[in-house]
């Protein structure tokens, strides 16, 4: 438990401070952008049939190179919008969520991220898993936790997102050793990838923590999804295997009720245990 006061405590430190930092330069971020598309704009009216070859060729060039500080521009943006959401800035709204309705929903966009190089399958459950949690935040988990397979996945490979529910009656063993008693709506996202060896595995959920090169990884990852688990009441479990892959197992309380009376409190089934 102290551990995990120390983790929060850093985690907020550091959230401030990458916050402040995120909310500033995304102003910029937004600025530039912005510029480098007018430019474009102004550059694509003056390519007409009647101009001078060489000018035509140049502003083509000047065009690529724009499109390519629009891209950077674009990954600044998902690593600022990562930094926000680490430290919370953004509102955070729980709604009554189907996790299998979320996984269905953000797919697609999930398949355009891993690429063609990857296959992605999903697999959910037959009966609805109604849990409590921010529908944006729900879906970043899975963003991050789908990009650090596919990451994972230099030599191509699969990603299976799943859904389950878990009724323990007792503590949990094997995989969810530990869980306390209760319905667990479980979401996982396993990857035939690198795995990781005992010392990274002890160190991801450290804030700025990353193997990845710089530009490419935040180390952000997932001391968010961690964060975002925590404060739905839910656990984490990640079970790696090095050359073999990982999985990622996301548990949520399953709320109790489908259909709650107008003006009602959600009930929330919390594990009783600890
Ligand atoms: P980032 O992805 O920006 O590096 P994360 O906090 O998401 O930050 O992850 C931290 C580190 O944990 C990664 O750099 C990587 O070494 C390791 N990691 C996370 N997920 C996986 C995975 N599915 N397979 C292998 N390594 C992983």
């Amino acid at each position: 438990l102290e551990e995990q006061l120390l983790h929060s405590q850093k985690m907020e430190a550091v959230g401030t401070l990458a916050g402040g930092i995120a909310h500033d330069f995304n102003n910029l971020l937004t600025a530039m952008m912005g510029f480098a598309q007018l430019a474009d704009q102004q550059a694509s009216t003056l390519v007409h049939d009647d101009a001078p070859l060489a000018l035509r060729n140049g502003l083509r060039d000047v065009r690529t190179e724009l499109i390519e500080i629009m891209k950077a521009g674009e990954r600044a943006a998902m690593l600022t919008s990562q930094l926000l959401a680490f430290s919370r800035r953004q509102r955070v709204t729980p709604t009554e969520v189907d996790v299998n309705v979320a996984v269905h929903d953000i797919e697609r966009m999930l398949q355009r991220l891993i690429g063609e190089r990857l296959t992605l399958t999903t697999r959910t459950v037959g009966q609805p898993l109604p849990v409590m949690v921010d529908a944006g935040q729900l879906a970043q988990v899975l963003v991050n936790l789908v990009v650090n397979a596919r990451d994972a996945m230099p030599n191509g490979g699969m990603v299976q997102v799943s859904t389950d529910l878990l009724d323990l009656a007792a503590v949990g063993d094997g995989a969810y050793a530990g869980v306390p008693a209760g319905a667990w709506v479980v979401l996982t996202v396993q990857d035939s990838g690198t795995g990781m060896t005992p010392e990274v595995q002890a160190r991801i959920f450290e804030p700025f923590y990353t193997t990845k090169a710089i530009g490419d990884g935040t180390g952000l990852g997932m001391s968010t999804v961690y964060g975002i688990v925590q404060q739905a009441g839910g656990r984490l479990l990640v079970d790696s295997t090095l050359g073999v892959g990982t999985a990622v197992r996301v548990l949520l309380p399953r709320l109790a009720a489908r259909s709650l009376p107008v003006g009602a409190p959600p009930a929330v089934e919390r594990p009783t245990s600890e």
